[in-house]
């Protein structure tokens, strides 16, 4: 049997599996890094959607509101990993997110062959926000308080809905919002079946200064004893793992985005890659 063959055999029975199945992928700066991996990301993702699966994207873009904001000389500045927003970071974050990478993203997904719908926090009351518990250093520094899926479940009928991670709180200020907890609680609400955060590093590092200690396989208490110690960027992730597991998704997945296809190789071969957390 040629190699091919045999590939394409092998997903067959995940592909059975996940019919039907809602699937938040969390895609964020580090496989949006150059054009080849940005286009390989959107045909995955077509390719999920044609074999039945419902793909929901939430996404981020850090280094684009970083290049952004130092091209109109603005101060970037972060406080535990958390970027410190004023009125006017906001806005720039919330124009580069919608406007260039929310956008960006929508277009290719068409261009491949499944209509995309762009939205964020604020469209059709998706995420309701209140300030970060740091908020006297952070700024306008939003977590997601409550998800009103209405929105995403009436556009999943007929698209694949991109959520920019921004929204509002009851009084209506702007706030930025780290896109893995936003994800997370998108998956919660959604009751998905999995959830995948896409990144830079295979997945869970137990030593972040040694790639040969991937963690393969977790449970959500495994990863709420350890969350303590973890730092910079993979601590939103595996908090939002946790939040995903909590409301009922079958696992959550912290794979390396800047492998090409690595949603795929996830999804539908027996190897699996990354990280997988699971209920117990
Ligand atoms: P993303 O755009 O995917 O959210 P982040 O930079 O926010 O990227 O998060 C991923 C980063 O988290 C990694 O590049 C790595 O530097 C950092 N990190 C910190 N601790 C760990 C760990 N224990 N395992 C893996 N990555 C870690
Ligand atoms: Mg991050």
């Amino acid at each position: 049997m040629s190699a091919n063959v045999r590939t394409l055999l092998e997903a067959l029975p995940y592909i059975r599996e996940f019919h039907g199945r809602t699937v938040v992928i969390k895609y964020g700066g580090a496989a949006m890094r150059d054009e080849e991996l940005r286009e390989g990301f959107a045909t995955d993702v077509v390719l999920l959607k044609y074999v039945g699966l419902n793909p929901v994207i939430v996404h981020g873009g850090g280094p684009d509101i970083t290049s952004y904001m130092e091209r109109l000389g603005m101060e970037v500045r972060f406080v535990e990993g958390v970027r410190v927003s004023d009125p006017e970071t906001v806005e720039v974050a919330k124009m580069v997110l919608l406007g260039k990478v929310n956008s960006d993203i929508v277009s290719r997904l068409n261009r491949h062959g499944q209509p995309a719908v762009g939205l964020s926090g604020e469209d059709g009351t998706l995420f309701e926000v209140r300030p970060h518990p740091n908020a006297d250093q952070v700024g306008f520094v939003g977590e997601v308080d409550r998800v009103d899926v209405n929105v995403l479940t009436h556009i999943a009928e007929d698209y694949i809905p991109v959520v920019a991670s921004a929204g509002t709180d009851r009084e209506g200020n702007s706030y930025n919002v780290n896109a893995d907890a936003a994800a997370g609680k998108v998956a919660a609400a959604l009751r998905a079946y999995k959830a995948i955060f896409l990144t830079d590093v295979p997945g869970w590092l137990a030593d972040p200064d040694d790639p040969g200690s991937l963690v393969t396989r977790a449970t959500v208490s495994e990863v709420a004893t350890a969350l303590g110690e973890v730092e910079g960027g993979m601590r939103p992730k595996l908090g939002a793992c946790i939040e995903a597991i909590g409301g009922g998704v079958q696992s959550a997945h912290i794979i390396d985005g800047s492998k090409p296809h690595s949603l795929l190789l996830e999804l539908f071969t027996d190897a699996g890659i990354g990280t997988m957390v699971i209920p117990s």
